[in-house]
């Protein structure tokens, strides 16, 4: 039937362009799930007293991923790699025990957090029909990768340990050369394997035969091409960046790419400025004023290796007026001597974009490396995550390839792991 209109539509009636797509946006990102295969964590902040159910000053945290649509994320059991430099028992049995204690604690405080900390808001996940099951009934997902193998030491019965414990992914590095492989770090300090170790190549079967992906980010170079020859199952790299846009050795080259993709593989695109963008250095006068801000603050500075996190926690010792003055004083430094603006959503996208021209959507994903150095201007925390999915709307990616950026790409790869290792059992 038709009615005849008189009235002319308010202005609340016509929606503009850009209304229209936030809408488009929202819908997808309500739609799809979204994974982000990197977030780092303190034990502390799982299981002390104030925990993640909290919106604690941390990126990632259950409220700021409520907000942000967030749907589930890799808890990184991350050891940092102690160098033979640092300690000669750094590969020796002293050294592994350490650091293979530290990552039961990362591994036990996953499992108190949503076994008894937060078992009504979000659950484990092991394998990818998990996910889909613990979405549909509204609750976050928790899954778990291992950032360096490196607490494995020279025992191969740890992977399957790691494996029973909840770990779906495995990086055989960090900064740093170990027992297993080369870091990218040997572009810097020369090499020890010039690749993956005799023992590093068992450890990729070992993987390969229970299930468990692995991962190729911190690899050096020819580690990660040794290791995408070896796999018999697609190898994925959870949090890096692509190199012809930063070059950075933390960065795959198209060449490291394409092999990826051979494996049936996935790259998830790391939203970590310096992975992101090259930005170039301060002038003597924004690094002089800078410093300066922090001396009277007694802050650290928190480009110096390591030392993000302290800062953190030194400007959350500030009162209040203390903090405000802070940030009062680096907004006027900003605009008396700018510096090159840091990395944003659209640049992290252009490195999506860059992946997904190369190796096509099916082998493209996304992560962050919260609370581990992530986040880009307009991606800086969990709540902000919805800027992602408007970003690729905008150039033009539909919900089905959002859905596979999103984490489509990485259950496939889940899932093709997991058949794979049932067939090598046989
Ligand atoms: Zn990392």
């Amino acid at each position: 039937m038709i009615t005849a209109k008189t009235d002319s539509p308010t202005r609340a009636q016509i929606s503009s362009p850009e209304d229209a797509l936030l809408k488009r946006a929202r819908a997808i990102h309500e739609r799809v799930i979204t994974l982000d295969t990197h977030i780092d964590f303190a034990p502390a902040n799982l299981v002390g007293e104030q925990n993640y159910t909290q919106r604690l000053d941390t990126q990632f945290n259950l409220p700021n991923m409520i907000d942000g649509g967030l749907d589930g994320l890799f808890f990184v059991v991350y050891v940092g790699q102690t160098r033979e430099t640092q300690s000669p028992e750094a590969l020796k049995a002293p050294g592994f025990e350490r650091a293979y204690k530290l990552a039961l604690e990362k591994f036990d405080a996953v499992h108190r957090f949503t076994r008894e900390i937060a078992p009504d808001k979000i659950e484990l996940a092991l394998d990818a029909a998990d996910v889909r099951r613990i979405n549909a009934q509204g609750k976050k997902i928790a899954l778990i990768g291992v950032e360096n193998g490196y607490p494995l030491g020279e025992e191969i019965a740890y992977v399957k340990e790691f494996y029973d414990r909840g770990a779906r992914y495995l990086s055989l590095t960090h900064n740093g050369h170990n027992q297993l492989a080369d870091s990218h770090t040997g572009e810097r300090d020369g090499w020890k394997w010039n690749g993956v170790s005799p023992l590093g190549k068992q450890t990729i079967t070992e993987m390969n035969r229970l299930g468990i992906m692995v991962d190729v980010s911190h690899a050096s170079k020819d580690s990660m091409m040794q290791t995408a020859a070896l796999s018999k199952a697609p190898i994925i790299a959870s949090h890096s960046g692509v190199r012809a846009r930063c070059d950075v050795s933390r960065n795959m080259d198209d060449e490291q790419l394409l092999a990826l993709k051979q494996t049936g593989g996935v790259f998830q695109a790391v939203a970590y400025g310096g992975f992101v963008k090259t930005t170039k250095p301060d002038s003597p006068e924004r690094s002089a004023a800078r410093a300066a801000a922090r001396r009277e603050f007694d802050l650290p500075d928190p480009k110096s290796p390591g030392q993000h996190a302290r800062f953190q926690a030194a400007l959350n010792q500030l009162s209040d007026d203390q903090r405000a003055e802070y940030r009062r004083k680096r907004v006027e430094i900003d605009k008396q001597y700018p510096g090159d603006p840091p990395a944003t959503v659209k640049d992290f996208v252009d490195h999506i974009d860059y992946a997904v021209k190369l190796i096509d959507i099916d082998h493209v994903g996304i992560s962050s490396d919260f609370d581990g150095g992530g986040g880009v201007i307009g991606w800086n925390d969990a709540s902000e995550t919805f800027n992602v999915t408007l970003e690729l709307v905008r150039r033009g990616y539909i919900e089905a390839q959002i859905e596979k950026l999103w984490g489509g790409n990485l259950l496939r790869v889940m899932e093709e792991v997991q058949r794979i290792a049932g067939d090598l059992q046989k």
